[in-house]
């Protein structure tokens, strides 16, 4: 084994893919503290800036007074509290839907719910550009799998036109993560009323994020539970915190809890991370603020590169990607970037396509006008 291991290694390294963990000390702020070395950082998915919330962290310690550290089970068996129960009630009343259900991570949401509904005389219908989990979670259904070329909604017709599978699903992010462009929901939605297929949405980047009140790519394009019965909303980005929930329908939640197998072997989030999230839900709505401010910041950054004429993609979300093509390159301008006290990290392949290698800024509501200066003078300088 160690010889097959020592080759994968040198491979990874050869082709500029080996992947390094960078140790840091800090809470979520515009700034990482590693090795004892500043950095103004643009890589978070903290897009609220709510991660060290001091409302959330005080609500957080109290709960873990009441409730202790642990879940101690599984929702099924001892492991469901008030504080989860409350928090999908607030789930469900934020998304507007009858009901909602709290998964431990976006990961386990999406493979929980794919593989609970569909197997295998049943299609999924999958956008090349998804998050990693809807593909792995499409993959362990069983289901038949169709992915289209990115927002090509010609080839989805296609590709639905000659399905004769008993249940269709077309699955999308809603804002996808390392582009930062939204889903053509509405396309989608007629596409699959006229070929009888469910719509399934992970808004991991959208929720608290776009739409007029946070409510996402689904109220950015004004569509209900009706268009896209699926909604997968994450709580470790947007809302800081940690977790995952599907909303929709009493029925469908009722079905999952007795189908997904990711919700009923795995023990309960911690209670007091449920407390927690309920503060940070509040925080979201109650502080538009925080949104005003994040998107002017994005209208700012965008004004400005231009002038610079630093090349950036369609992008109206806080995720402003700049696509350098090779891995070495993207490696090479992320590390003069952190030469000079700025940390963006470079994506490459496999989570990106061949050739696209990028840097992947992201913006927070707890950035300041000054820290998109510095970053347009340091990126600059790189172009
Ligand atoms: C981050 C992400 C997930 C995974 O969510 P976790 O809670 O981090 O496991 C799922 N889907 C999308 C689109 C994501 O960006």
């Amino acid at each position: 084994m160690e010889d097959y291991l020592v080759d994968l290694l040198a491979q990874r390294q050869q082709t500029s893919l080996y992947r390094l963990r960078q140790i840091h000390d800090s809470p979520q702020t515009p700034f990482l503290t590693i090795d004892g070395q500043q950095y103004l950082s643009f890589c978070s998915n903290d897009y609220l800036g709510l991660a060290n919330h001091p409302k959330i962290k005080a609500d957080l310690q109290a709960a873990i007074e009441t409730y202790g550290v642990g879940s101690g089970a599984s929702h099924l068996v001892n492991g469901h509290t008030t504080a989860h129960h409350t928090l999908e009630e607030a789930l469900a009343q934020f998304t507007q839907r009858e009901s909602a259900l709290v998964f431990s991570t976006g990961y386990m949401a999406n493979l929980g719910v794919l593989t609970g509904l569909l197997g295998r005389q049943d299609a999924i219908f999958l956008d090349k550009l998804n998050h990693a989990s809807l593909i792995d979670a499409a993959l362990l259904s069983r289901a038949k799998l169709y992915r289209y070329p990115h927002n090509d909604m010609q080839a989805l017709e296609q590709l639905l036109a000659k399905s004769k599978a008993v249940h269709k699903m077309i699955v999308t992010d809603g804002v996808f993560s390392m582009d930062g462009n939204v889903a053509n929901l509405p396309v989608i939605c007629e596409l699959a009323a006229h070929y009888q297929a469910w719509v399934m949405v992970d808004d991991a980047h959208g929720l608290g994020v776009i739409g007029e009140t946070g409510g996402g790519s689904l109220e950015m394009y004004k569509l209900t539970e009706k268009d896209v019965p699926i909604l997968i909303g994450t709580l470790g980005k947007a809302f800081g915190v940690f977790g995952a929930f599907v909303a929709g329908s009493r029925l469908l939640i009722d079905a999952l809890i007795q189908t997904a197998r990711t919700y009923i072997y795995t023990t309960a989030l911690p209670p007091a991370l449920a407390v927690a999230l309920q503060t940070s839900l509040l925080l979201a709505k109650q502080e538009p603020w925080r949104r005003k401010h994040l998107n002017e910041l994005i209208h700012y950054f965008r004004t400005e590169a231009k002038k610079r004429n630093i090349v950036l993609t369609d992008s109206i979300t806080p995720i402003q990607p700049i696509i350098l093509g090779s891995s070495e390159k993207a490696l090479q301008v992320s590390r003069a970037l952190h030469n000079q006290n700025i940390w963006v990290t470079a994506i490459r392949p496999p989570t990106v396509p061949v050739d696209s290698a990028r840097l992947r800024i992201t913006f927070s509501a707890s950035h300041q006008y000054q820290h998109i200066n510095e970053l347009l003078a340091k990126l600059e300088n790189e172009f």
